[in-house]
């Protein structure tokens, strides 16, 4: 044992690890029945400072917070990641408690799917099939899949997302809509690296160069938010300054620079307000996404 984990181990305030069904609903049930809020994290483990962020700010909101693991096979392509999808539930939990969890739901893949084939989807049509949803075609019905039977089993809360995943986010706030599930979606901000790299648990997947070149994504963005902030109103110009700097990383595969309205997701014709940035590239075989919202006033 080395003295982290003795660290780590001698702090017997963790928070409680429940991996049932029937368990983490008796648990939201009965803070719910006592009158306590219950704020909702769902993550895919391999924790970093992004969930931090949402945990904590669960933490600042609710009375109970739970966070859930769970790397769900229903957003995987075949030839995606699914198996190499990195875990380490010891150091979750030390970063989940230290964040504020007060329970961490991490159910085995039998436990969410116990008649193994899921016959019920949730899917978001339009939403889901531009961007991200060209790429990866049945990624999104998996999401909002496996967060509406999540939601289905924490119960009415606040649930946290990070803006990080922009798109993610536009599909489950449409889903909750839409469903008029019981639920506050609450969109938090993007952690990043110092060198502004959004944080990600993939990022463990970059080689030594991949990572430095990585930065492409968040300089691509910062070019596109000066066009804006210059005075364009034409997206073309601002998707051709993003993909300028693209052009200078030949570490790094563009699959698309855009402008869009932060809920449609359409390319508008002309700039508004505010335009939505979003950026997705590939460093070897590793696929990032980024994005960035800009105000004009
Ligand atoms: P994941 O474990 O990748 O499925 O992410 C779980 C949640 O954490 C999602 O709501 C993500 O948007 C959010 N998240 C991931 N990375 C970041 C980040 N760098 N900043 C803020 N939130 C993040």
């Amino acid at each position: 044992m080395t003295s982290n984990d003795n660290e780590r181990s001698t702090t017997d305030d963790r928070c409680r690890i429940i991996t049932t069904v029937a368990d983490i609903r008796t648990i939201t049930d009965s803070a719910r029945a006592g009158g306590e809020s219950v704020g909702f994290v769902p993550t895919m483990g391999y924790l970093h400072d992004g969930h931090a962020s949402l945990i904590r700010a669960a933490r600042e909101a609710n009375d109970l917070v739970v966070a859930s693991i769970f790397v769900n096979p229903l957003q995987f392509a075949p030839d995606e990641d699914l198996d190499a999808y990195p875990k380490d539930l010891d150091r979750d939990r030390y970063i989940a408690t230290e964040a504020g969890v007060d329970v961490l739901f991490v159910p085995p893949v039998e436990e969410m799917y116990p008649h193994g084939a899921v016959l019920t989807s949730v899917s978001v049509a339009e939403l889901s099939a531009k961007w991200d949803g060209e790429t990866r075609p049945t990624h999104f019905t998996g999401v909002a899949t496996v967060v509406s039977k999540l939601f289905n089993i924490i119960g009415s809360c606040s649930a946290y997302f990070g803006e990080k995943d922009f798109q993610q986010l536009a599909i489950i706030r449409r889903a909750v809509a839409d469903l008029s599930m019981p639920v506050n979606v609450v969109g938090c901000p993007i952690v990043r690296e110092p060198d502004g790299l959004a944080m990600s648990s993939r990022n463990i997947y970059l080689s030594p160069e991949d990572r430095v070149a990585a930065v492409v994504l968040s300089r691509a963005l910062a070019a596109g938010a000066d066009a804006v902030q210059a005075g364009t109103s034409d997206p073309t110009e601002v998707e051709a300054a993003m993909t300028e700097v693209f052009s200078a990383e030949p570490r790094a595969r563009l699959d698309y620079a855009a402008v869009v309205d932060p809920e449609s997701l359409d390319r508008p014709e002309r700039l508004g307000t505010t335009t939505q940035l979003l950026v997705a590239a590939y460093l070897g075989s590793t696929r990032l996404i980024d994005n960035r919202t800009v105000k004009v006033f």
